[in-house]
């Protein structure tokens, strides 16, 4: 860790300057390993967000359009060189931020960097096409930027869910008013610190800090926005699309998940242990695509299990920077959350083998990984996004029962496979087939298919017709 604080940016970054927000009103972000006090950030509202969407709009019709797809692709290359100068320093203020260990940090910043990195290279080969109507018509579309992008990102992996939606969106010329989450909004700032290094067209890439019923409103309500992409919870993504709607405004919504992790006797038991107890720890369980349901063929399940809660219970606690193998749980609020689920499981009748509020911690917001057995399909903790380290065990006789109980949720976010069978894993019918959906993690690193954002241009037809 460095000697000096990562926190360099506390203001809305708007036309490539750092401002108070308009009526000069602050909030406190904390260090959830510690619940002090971090920073006081500017508390952004819908002003702030008229500005930052004029500023967008400026360099958009000006100076960043005027750019060749060469120009633009360059200048990304340089976003992603210059972070990578300052990864530590960035993954400091990521820990700092949400408390993880420096370690996931470090690769969520590896991440941001890749993002820059893959899309400054597609930014020159975004290609329309050619429609043969015949010889009387010639046909062709030319894909176009939107315009103003509209970014509303969540806490869980702050820098890396502004990079995923940005990079292409820049790629493709468009520029950006970014809202980070009230949680964690100092990543956000800092990366400006880069823009303004490498001469940016004022207005390129805005930020908006402050909260989800204000800035973030405000932000996806705006009439002058082309595009929103909103990472979050389902409630807030129904807000969202509403307003998209009513604007009639393409939208992104990646949203929640309650992803099941499907455990066959035949599978290496140890490997899948390994894998499981990753896929629902890793980051406090504060991934949308956390496996928080583990589903076990009844033959194994006494001894599978026993691998699990031995890991579970080797998992080392403490503040992020410690580089401890989990770190606390975000804020406040989502501690009395997660403690609130918890409890429910309890009172559902499902029965905890470990876990609960954390011992020995008198300051930080820590919760132990939790096993939960017997666990029915229909009570709470079996359907909802607990967005914690909370794991759900339910019991399965064969593929039919699996799939059955793996699509009986509304999300269909992710799915995991564990067997030696790979037609199994694979079964695109019938009664155990997992939804289509679902993405089948396979192997040692469990291999995601994620998908690629290319929504960031329209498609203009272009017909001309001798007649
Ligand atoms: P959230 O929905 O509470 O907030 C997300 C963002 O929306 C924040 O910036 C917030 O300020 C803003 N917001 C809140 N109310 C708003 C409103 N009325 N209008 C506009 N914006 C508003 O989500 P969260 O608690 O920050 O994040 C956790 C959720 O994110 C989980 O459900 C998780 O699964 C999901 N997530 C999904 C993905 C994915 O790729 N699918 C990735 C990460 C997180």
């Amino acid at each position: 860790m460095g000697t000096s604080s990562p926190i360099t940016r506390t203001q809305l970054f708007i036309a490539n300057e750092w401002r108070s927000s308009r009526d000069g009103q602050t909030f406190e972000t904390v260090d959830p390993s510690t619940e002090e006090v971090i920073a006081a950030v500017a508390r952004g509202g819908a002003d702030d967000v008229d500005d930052a969407v004029d500023a967008a709009r400026e360099a958009f019709v000006g100076p960043w359009r005027r750019l060749t797809p060469e120009d633009r692709s360059r200048l990304l290359y340089r976003v992603a060189r210059t972070l990578e100068s300052r990864l530590d320093e960035f993954a400091e203020l990521e820990t700092l931020d949400t408390g993880k260990p420096l370690q996931h940090s470090r690769g969520e910043i590896r991440g941001c960097v890749r993002y820059f990195d893959y899309y400054a290279g597609a930014a020159d080969k975004i290609h329309g096409e050619t429609i043969p109507l015949g010889p009387d018509y010639p046909n062709y579309t030319v894909r176009e930027p939107l315009g103003v992008t509209a970014h509303i990102v969540p806490w869980n992996m702050p820098l890396s869910m502004v990079c995923r939606s940005l990079a292409p969106a820049l790629a493709a010329g468009n520029t950006a008013v970014i809202k980070p989450a009230e949680q964690t909004p100092l990543t956000a700032l800092k990366f400006a610190e880069i823009f303004l290094e490498l001469d940016f067209p004022p207005g390129v890439y805005n930020v908006v800090t402050g909260f989800g019923e204000e800035a973030g409103r405000a932000l996806s309500e705006h009439p002058g926005i082309n595009s929103i992409t909103f990472t979050g919870s389902v409630e807030t993504g129904r807000v969202v699309i509403r307003a998209a709607a009513e604007h009639v405004k393409p939208v992104v919504l990646e949203l929640g998940g309650k992803s099941p992790q499907v455990i066959f006797a035949d599978c290496d038991l140890e490997l899948a242990a390994s894998e499981v107890v990753k896929g629902i720890y890793s980051n406090a369980g504060q991934y949308c695509d956390a496996g928080s349901r583990l589903l076990v063929e009844d033959s194994i399940k006494e001894p599978f299990l026993g691998k699990v809660i031995e890991r579970a219970r080797a998992i080392k606690l403490g503040a992020g920077m410690d580089e401890p193998d989990m770190g606390p749980l975000v804020s406040d609020e989502h501690f009395e959350r997660v403690l609130g689920y918890i409890e429910t499981g309890r009172k559902e009748g499902a029965r905890m083998l470990t876990g609960g509020r954390a011992e020995g911690f008198g300051k930080g917001y820590f919760v132990a990984p939790t096993v939960f057995d017997e666990v029915e399909s229909g009570i709470r903790i079996a359907r909802e996004e607990i967005f914690g380290p909370v794991l759900s065990v339910l019991r399965f006789a064969d593929d039919a029962e699996a799939s059955s109980i793996a699509n009986h949720s509304d999300y269909g976010l992710a799915a995991g496979i564990f067997t030696r069978n790979i037609d199994r894993a694979l079964r695109e019918r019938g009664p155990g087939r997992l939804r289509h959906d679902q993405r089948v993690l396979l192997g040692r690193h469990g291999l995601s298919v994620r998908r690629l954002q290319a929504e960031w241009f329209r498609t203009r037809k272009r017909v001309g017709g001798a007649r």
